[in-house]
């Protein structure tokens, strides 16, 4: 009997090895360890100064899903995020809606995004992207497959509204403050959205961390290495 329950057990912990290995698709990261993710999409634009200097401020490393043409137009600050210790990954090239889009060449469009974003990132920001996030959260079996081919992994978000024109600052960032919990990623736009709610970007990194999470990047939160 120990024989069996012993292969048994090797059995179970090669397919959950097997899945494990497979997965492409994350959103939130594990709901038992206290770390906490904040991502910042569709820059380098208007807002990312600004961002950086709070994150500097507060000592805190987050995820940039940068979009390669706006990596192309903005050189520098591309490179400031990279050299104050940020993780850089990839929001594709000029920011598709996949959801829209519906012409036959769709599997090449995707593909051509992943890699002309991979390139324009590697060069301006000096580092080379393995996570894709889709714009607008796109998630269907053909991004998780050309993700897959092409050796990325696809990240979205457990938390973010900070496009939403009717709110004011104040009223953004207690609804992001009323989603903290382990694991979760936040989404937020370097590109100036809501210019109010930024100005509160300290203060809800402070409240993070009283409540005793620790911020990480998106690969620390999935333990990537690359
Ligand atoms: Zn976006």
């Amino acid at each position: 009997m120990k024989r069996a329950a012993a292969l048994i057990l090797i059995f179970f912990c090669a397919v959950c090895f097997t899945f494990a290995e497979d997965k492409i698709f994350y959103t939130d990261g594990p709901r038992t360890s206290k770390k906490i993710a904040l991502t910042f999409d569709d820059g380098p634009g208007k807002a990312t100064e600004r961002i950086l200097e709070a994150l500097k401020e507060k000592n805190v490393k987050a995820t940039f899903f940068m979009v390669g043409i706006q990596a192309e137009k903005n050189p520098n600050l591309a490179k400031k995020i990279f050299d104050a210790g940020h993780e850089i990954q990839s929001h594709t090239y000029s920011h598709m809606n996949f959801y829209k889009y519906a012409q036959e060449d769709k599997a090449e469009k995707m593909k051509e995004e992943l890699l002309r974003a991979e390139k324009a990132i590697e060069e301006n920001a000096g580092v080379k992207p393995y996570l894709v996030r889709f714009p607008y959260g796109y998630s269907r079996d053909d991004a998780k497959k050309t993700a897959s081919e092409n050796g990325y992994k696809m990240i979205n978000w457990s938390f973010g509204l900070d496009w939403v024109k009717k709110l004011d600052g104040e009223d953004v960032y207690k609804k992001y403050v009323s989603n903290i919990r382990s694991g979760a990623v936040f989404l937020i736009h370097d590109l100036n959205y809501n210019e109010a709610f930024l100005s509160f970007i300290g203060d809800f990194i402070d409240e993070i961390k009283s409540r005793g999470y620790e911020l990480v990047t998106v690969s620390e939160m999935f333990g990537f290495n690359k």
